[in-house]
């Protein structure tokens, strides 16, 4: 306790209470005591420190004594320090609680956060362009128009195609997903587009005015082909669309577009 116990001036000059607590001296006193200052290891006002040092250890490790008293009995235990000179620390009745956290890598848990945002953000959009090709038809009407003319004999021959009238320039899509296998002039055509469909037949995009795509070009149902023409035999501007088998057979456009939930009326 001795070690411990780190005596003020003001203290160790004490040294002629009659009583066992350590109280505040005057400063007159001090002045006085200092001159006649007479060390007395076994005096009572040594014990008086020592005991309250003794107390006063107790209370900074014991965190169940940390009471009122033991800071008035601190507080009382020293005077007012020489201008210039720090006073001593303040007892802590208790020893400060240092709260425990576990090493944490921050940036690493803001880099691994923003990693799965982005990951998730991929899966998302993946997710919406699996969902988007699941409902994308698999045929489509191949362009706005007025119908003219279904297959079928006329003119004492037979036509083999639907037509169907709009301007020049009008739109013409792929009705299905497929190859185009040929693009440019025809005969009785003028220019026209064929397409292997995905259920490889084939179809006949003719009269067309431009043709906007080129043979071994892979296009998807409803993709821009060709425009609206006048060219061939043709006696206004119209698209006339065949479907052929694979085998070159012709077969009702009508009905096969029908069978795909594609009526043109
Ligand atoms: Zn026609």
């Amino acid at each position: 306790m001795w070690a411990a116990h780190v005596a003020g001036p003001d203290e160790t000059t004490h040294n002629e209470g009659d009583r066992d607590v350590v109280q505040p001296v005057s400063r007159s006193a001090r002045r006085g005591l200092h001159r006649r200052r007479v060390p007395k290891p076994g005096g009572r006002a040594i014990a008086a420190s020592v005991a309250v040092g003794a107390f006063l250890s107790a209370a900074a490790t014991s965190p169940n004594t940390g009471s009122q008293d033991s800071v008035a009995l601190s507080a009382a235990s020293i005077d007012r320090p020489p201008a210039g000179v720090l006073p001593p620390s303040p007892v802590v009745a208790s020893p400060p609680q240092v709260l425990q956290l576990p090493d944490l890598d921050v940036g690493r848990l803001a880099q691994r956060m923003t990693e799965q945002l982005a990951e998730g953000g991929v899966r998302a959009a993946e997710r919406a362009a699996r969902d988007a090709e699941a409902r994308r038809p698999l045929s489509v009407v191949p362009v706005s128009g007025t119908l003219t003319s279904g297959s079928g004999p006329r003119w004492g021959t037979t036509h083999y195609g639907l037509d169907i009238a709009n301007t020049i320039g009008t739109p013409i899509v792929s009705v299905t997903d497929g190859e185009v296998i040929e693009s440019g002039p025809a005969q009785g055509f003028g220019l026209w587009v064929r397409i292997r469909q995905d259920d490889g037949t084939i179809g006949v995009y003719g009269h067309i005015d431009q043709a906007l795509v080129t043979a071994g070009q892979r296009v998807k149902a409803g993709e821009l082909i060709a425009t609206v023409g006048n060219r061939g035999q043709s006696t206004g501007p119209h698209l006339h669309y065949e479907v052929w088998q694979p085998d070159g057979a012709k077969s009702d456009p009508t009905a096969w577009l029908s069978a795909r939930g594609v009526d043109i009326t």
